[in-house]
């Protein structure tokens, strides 16, 4: 016998603590089960870590810059362990905040490890071995970083993005990041604007491989700049120690290539948690590590649901994980779920700030869709200039038919903010038109928003003409 709950939740990141409320605020009695912190990977080693850090860096590199805006910061320094204290501090409130809502919301947590051991049971193995039944239970188990079988990926310097994000690695001079993607390119971000010497190794032909092409080539133009380097259609093939640091032999454009480094970040993908999560007699279904679901986040057995990182061919992005816990919960309580899964902004917090949503012109292309396309430089946009901000732009994609705003990629000040509103137009298949007859505040980043749209009709004013009026 153990306790019976109409869900147990596996899994406490955004994917999981959201479900958990949502059941909660459905009058579900609702149990949920963490082997580590409250917050998942998201707040403990994951986007608010990263950002906090940023955060620090960024405003470090700004006031080393301060002199052209006539500000003298002189003996600047930092102290890593103090940047790292107070991302702790922000992760801890962050933490204190879920689980004060947890209790609030009359849900039963449990510390440990949930394994499920029938369809209706888990059996939770912590200090004390604990049974719960519930007709429904969630997987939101997440993911975890992803090694590569290359020799010398155990040595010590070797670190993945939980292991930097932990502490602060040693005497970093040189870091080398393999893989170019997000997480590389915002860590890079932060090591390079602390002035360590970084070095980006990317397999693919560019950074970012799956952001549109100007983005990634604009923001390799951008981390060059402040003293990246970047080697694409790079393998790494072998890790050696190498004095205090480590040696890394691989192959690029260029033929065989050594890097020396005293540090290696690997981010190079997630595998999600499944290992040993449930009673194989189950049968759950898997794809390439992650568990398939159908439309209403049901697994292949009837009753266990997943969401999130763990989920098969998932987009591992924490927004993405907490909409489908509306999902599931709505789907369980035979309701309509509130968010809309169809469009998912995905963000850089890069400097400057990268943000797309929905479809770029060459993937609507490929569907066959006639699009009508704008491009504003942000070299045009006052807000952009008085704070200094890089080599921007705003490119929109509408529907040449209907006019209906299809996706939009951002690279300028504030895009992880703008983006929300242009979700929302897209989501609401709002038309161009009305959208270019708003009102944009000056000076603003979103200026260079209302310009794009008014490009579409060849309104914008501070875009020249493509022509020369008489
Ligand atoms: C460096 C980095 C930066 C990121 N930045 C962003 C960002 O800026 N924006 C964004 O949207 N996303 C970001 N992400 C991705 C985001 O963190 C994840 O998509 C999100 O956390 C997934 O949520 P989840 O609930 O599915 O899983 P998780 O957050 O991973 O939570 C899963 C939880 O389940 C627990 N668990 C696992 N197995 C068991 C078990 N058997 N029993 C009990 N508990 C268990 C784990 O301890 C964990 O707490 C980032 C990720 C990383 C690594």
């Amino acid at each position: 016998m153990g306790e019976q709950f109409d869900l147990i939740v596996i899994g406490g990141g955004p994917g999981g603590y959201v479900a958990a409320i949502k059941g909660a605020q459905q009058g579900l009695r609702v149990a949920l089960v963490e082997e580590g912190e409250l917050g998942g990977t998201c707040l403990n080693r994951g986007c608010i870590p990263t950002k906090t850090l940023m955060h620090a860096a960024f405003l470090y590199q700004e006031m080393k810059e301060a002199a052209e805006l006539g500000i003298y910061a002189e003996g600047l320094r930092y102290d890593l362990s103090a940047l790292y204290q107070r991302k702790e501090t922000v992760v801890q409130e962050l933490r204190e905040g879920v689980s004060g809502l947890l209790r609030a919301n009359g849900i039963q947590c449990y510390e440990g490890r949930g394994y499920l051991s029938a369809a209706d049971t888990v059996v939770l193995s912590g200090t004390e071995e604990v049974t719960l039944h519930a007709s429904r239970i969630l997987l939101a188990v997440g993911a975890k970083p992803q090694r590569p079988p290359i020799p010398g990926m155990e040595l010590p310097g070797v670190l993945t993005s939980d292991e930097i994000l932990h502490s602060p690695p040693t005497a970093c001079q040189h870091l080398a990041i393999l893989g170019g993607g997000v997480i590389g390119c915002e860590l890079a971000s932060v090591y390079g604007a602390l002035g360590c010497e970084v070095t980006i190794l990317e397999a693919a032909e560019r950074i970012l491989p799956l952001a549109d092409r100007e983005i990634s080539q604009n923001l390799t133009m951008i981390l060059k700049k402040r003293g990246v380097s970047i080697r694409t259609g790079c393998l790494v093939e072998e890790i050696k120690p190498r004095g205090d640091g480590l040696s890394l032999t691989g192959n690029d454009k260029t033929g065989v290539c050594t890097i020396a480094c005293d540090h290696l970040l690997v981010s190079v993908g997630r595998k999600a948690n499944c290992e040993g999560l449930w009673n194989p007699s189950l049968g759950i279904e898997t794809a390439s590590g992650g568990i398939v679901v159908n439309a209403q986040f049901e697994t292949s057995v009837p009753g266990v649901f997943a969401i999130g990182d763990c989920v098969a061919g998932s987009q591992q992005l924490a927004h993405v994980a907490s909409a489908q816990a509306d999902h599931v919960v709505a789907g369980m309580m035979g309701k309509k779920p509130e968010k809309n899964l169809a469009y998912v902004p995905s963000c850089l917090y890069t400097n400057p700030e990268i943000a797309w949503v929905g479809l770029s012109a060459d993937e609507a292309k490929k569907q066959g869709i006639e699009v009508k396309t704008s491009k504003y430089l942000m070299s045009g946009n006052g807000k952009s200039l008085l704070e200094g901000q890089e080599r921007g732009f705003i490119k929109l994609v509408v529907d040449a038919k209907t006019e209906t705003l299809l996706g939009a990629q951002l690279m300028c000040g504030r895009a992880t903010e703008l983006i929300a509103g242009i979700t929302s137009a897209i989501a609401c298949a709002c038309k161009a038109e009305d959208l270019a007859s708003v009102i944009y505040p000056h000076p603003s980043f979103s200026e260079g928003l209302g310009e794009a749209l008014e490009d579409l009709f060849g309104g914008a004013v501070h875009v020249a003409p493509k022509r020369k009026r008489n």
